[in-house]
């Protein structure tokens, strides 16, 4: 088996080629504070095994209680990294006191002259106990977890236990196990924490990136409504979805009324406050796979799967009450925004295009007949 100081040396090396590889992807990108204490992290525990390796090389005994600092900042850092990542909002309030602790401790036990041995313990049992702290917050019960995350998590939770085993079995004396199986279970355990995390991490914020990046590209940033691309995909595929299942899809379009004399009463930040109580409203009163859309200016549009006529004309409704009863607190405590809606069934084999023209139709007869008021279009005049 590899001899312990070719190990430390080669993971140390890894670890600094890591820390070297991420500060230059993250030249000239955009700053990220998680992705920025991470490249500290690799740098503090890389740094840590080098010198465990100078130490005894060169006769270098300072080097050896730097390394047992350096591994105690790179594994604190390590999990602020994900504490930033997840944007966990009192992390410091835990990790600066178990980062100050955990560097008393190795201060202690340089202050009581511990061996070079017991420092190896002491400081093996600080990391894990941190390893298993990002364990924690990566297999913590999340919803929409990615199987990446869980992947980091379990490596981490490993490491965890394959320090502790190792500290268990030989009660502190690690040299006394030479090179046996669970020395070797060690190694690797501490091989992985560097692959797995180093690129998993990265991978991670990729993954959330190109999730921002989705999101920016199929959300309207006001409303947090689809915007009108995404809405048009979308419901596309719903429609073709309904048509192979033979299920109906309502097809609604929704404008807000006098939106303009709102805009020149109260002012545009009012009428943003409008737009936005409007769509909450909406996502709050409709159903989880319902579609909101917002086409542009002060008009929506709904695509409602698996909803017949008489439930699409019940959700309108009660969404036109929910809106006309919505306070907004910004513009005016007695003001009261109203909606005018016009809806459609979709037709089989019916374009999205002309549907839509069809509830537009209808939604414009809402308006002719005074506003705040739920129109049904016209079904589609079939050839004898
Ligand atoms: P109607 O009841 O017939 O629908 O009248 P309206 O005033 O709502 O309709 P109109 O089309 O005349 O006015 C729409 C206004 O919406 C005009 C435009 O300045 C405003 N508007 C469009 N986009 C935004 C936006 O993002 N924020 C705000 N505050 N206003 C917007
Ligand atoms: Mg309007
Ligand atoms: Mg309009």
């Amino acid at each position: 088996m590899i001899d312990i100081l070719t190990f430390m040396l080669s993971l140390g090396v890894g670890n600094v080629t890591f820390a070297l590889l991420m500060a230059g992807y993250m030249r000239g990108a955009t700053p990220s504070p998680s992705l920025t204490v991470w490249i500290w992290a690799r740098l503090f525990s890389g740094l840590a095994q080098v010198c465990c390796w100078l130490a005894p090389q060169f006769g270098f005994p300072l080097a050896g209680k730097l390394a047992s600092f350096a591994s105690v900042v790179g594994v604190a850092l390590e999990l602020a990294a994900y504490c930033l990542f997840f944007g966990f909002a009192h992390w410091r309030r835990f990790l600066y006191p178990a980062s100050v602790a955990g560097m008393a401790v190795v201060t202690l036990a340089l202050l009581a002259g511990a061996t070079t041995e017991q420092m190896v313990c002491v400081v093996a049992m600080i990391v894990a106990l941190f390893a298993a702290g990002a364990a924690a917050v990566l297999l913590r019960p999340q919803k929409g977890a990615s199987l990446l995350q869980r992947i980091i998590g379990a490596n981490d939770a490993l490491f965890a236990l394959a320090i502790w085993a190792t500290m268990g079995v030989t009660r502190g004396n690690v040299a006394a196990l030479g090179a046996s199986s669970l020395v070797g279970f060690a190694y690797m355990a501490s091989y992985l924490l560097m692959i797995v995390n180093g690129f998993g991490f990265l991978l991670m914020c990729k993954q959330q990136d190109d999730a921002n990046m989705q999101r920016l590209a199929t959300v309207d940033c006001l409303t947090g409504a689809l915007n009108r691309r995404a809405f048009f995909e979308r419901a596309e595929s719903a429609r073709m979805l309904a048509l192979r299942l033979r299920k109906p899809v309502a097809l609604v379009m929704l404008d807000l009324d006098h939106f303009k004399r709102l805009n020149d009463s109260f002012g545009h930040a009012c009428g943003d406050q409008a737009l936005r109580m409007f769509a909450d409203t909406a996502g709050a009163v409709l159903r989880d796979h319902d579609l909101i859309g917002r086409l542009g200016g002060e008009e929506f549009a709904l695509a409602l799967p698996g909803t017949t006529l008489d439930g699409a004309f019940q959700a309108a409704e009660r969404l036109r009450l929910a809106v006309a009863a919505a306070p907004l607190p910004g513009c005016s405590g007695d003001y009261r925004v109203t909606v005018s809606i016009g809806l459609v069934l979709i037709e089989p084999n019916e374009e999205l295009t002309a549907a839509l023209a069809r509830a537009d139709h209808a939604l414009y007869a809402a308006k002719s007949g005074g506003r705040n008021r739920v129109e049904v279009g016209a079904a589609i005049l079939k050839c004898a």
